[in-house]
């Protein structure tokens, strides 16, 4: 096992910047999971770090060897791909041992790895099968197999569950991270779910355009989110988003003076803010900033209820809302909640205290 570290790493195909001056740090044993929107450049990364595309500049290091320039095989990681790339016409057990095979390991070793790891994942009753007689799930354990018998210095995996079913995607997502607490093997992890990142990494790594927004660990990635994207990215449903002009230290939310939990929120005086508040920060009933609100439309989980409301015209986002919706209108997040139709008058608040504040024109957070 061993640390990576990745230097100023850019990558362009013809005149598109898809990696941007990429630095990141892995501690040895560390599991770090690279997440943004589809194109912000994960597969790219990930492929440069197994050696499979050639970055434009910088400089990887693993271990303590510099392997900018070393072809895959020499790299001593193993990838997991999404598509498992299996052989068709070999057995499981040849499957995992054939990258083994290929470098001329014994065979009796082979046989010990294989059997080792196909125990590991609970498949050793799979061994003789071909990769067709296999569910996706099982498939994408060979596919992990693969990869552990070559005991290699780090795993690589690209969206290894996004072939999987949900319910299989959330056991085999707690079954990876088991797997990485027995092996603790330095794991980079992409994928677009932040649910996935949330749940797996030691640290999350969050990407747009091929810049990297933030690197940190998923609580402090969902309490303190850096820009609008990350705290817009992280959490489900995501943050409310409403705009105001901060005077004296203050904005007007759903008509109230609310104040900004900032350092030197006088500063901020006649500042466009956009002030972020997540739908689980939000109650029914009294609180320190409450106000009635008739909502548009309320969503019954069983357990918790998401109510929507029309966003006061001057708290609106300028420029318009985003994909979701965000920035036109406010999502509550109510546990144990009243059946209660839509359009009847509720009380809703919140503690100012839980307010994120961005700049508007930037989109970076003013603490
Ligand atoms: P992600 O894995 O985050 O979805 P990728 O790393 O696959 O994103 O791609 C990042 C960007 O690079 C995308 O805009 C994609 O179209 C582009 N890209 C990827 N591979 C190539 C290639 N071989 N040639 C040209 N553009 C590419
Ligand atoms: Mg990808």
């Amino acid at each position: 096992m061993a640390g990576i570290r990745i230097e100023n790493v850019t990558k362009s195909y013809g005149g598109l910047a898809v990696l941007k001056d990429f630095t990141l740090d892995i501690a040895d044993g560390e599991f770090v999971v690279l997440v943004g929107p589809s194109g912000c450049g994960k597969s790219t990364m990930l492929k440069i770090l197994a050696g499979l595309e050639e970055a434009s500049s910088g400089k990887i290091t693993i271990g303590e060897r510099d392997v900018t320039d070393l072809a895959p095989g020499d790299r001593d990681i193993a990838m997991v791909f999404q598509n498992y790339a299996l052989y068709p016409h070999l057995s499981v057990a040849r499957n995992m041992g054939f990258g083994l095979k290929m470098r001329g390991t014994d065979k009796a070793e082979i046989t010990r790895r294989v059997a080792d790891a196909a125990k590991i994942l609970g498949i050793d009753h799979l061994l003789e099968r071909r990769p067709r007689a296999l569910s996706g799930g099982q498939r994408q354990r060979v596919a992990l197999g693969r990869a552990i018998v070559r005991e290699p210095q780090a795993f690589l995996m690209d969206e290894p569950l996004s072939n999987l079913d949900a319910k299989l995607r959330v056991h085999t997502r707690a079954e990876i991270s088991a797997l990485h607490k027995r092996l603790r093997v330095t794991t980079i992890y992409v994928t677009h779910d932040q649910i996935e990142a949330m749940t797996m990494a030691d640290r999350i790594v969050i990407m747009k355009d091929g810049v990297v927004q933030q690197i940190a660990s998923p609580d402090v990635m969902f309490r303190e989110p850096a820009n609008l994207f990350v705290a817009g990215f992280i959490g489900s449903p995501g943050m409310n988003f409403l705009q105001a002009k901060a005077t004296a230290g203050k904005v007007r939310l759903f008509g109230q003076e609310v104040a900004l939990p900032v350092a030197n929120a006088g500063l901020l005086d006649g500042r466009e803010v956009v002030v972020g508040l997540r739908p689980e920060h939000i109650a029914a009933g009294a609180g320190p900033v409450a106000f009635e609100v008739a909502p548009r439309l309320i969503e019954s989980l069983g357990s918790e209820q998401y109510v929507y409301v029309d966003l006061p015209e001057e708290n609106r986002r300028r420029g318009g809302a985003d994909d979701d919706g965000r920035g036109h209108s406010l999502i509550a997040r109510l546990l144990n909640p009243d059946g209660r139709p839509p359009g009847e008058k509720l009380t809703l608040s919140f503690d100012p205290g839980r307010l994120h504040v961005f700049d508007a024109a930037t989109g970076e957070v003013i603490r």
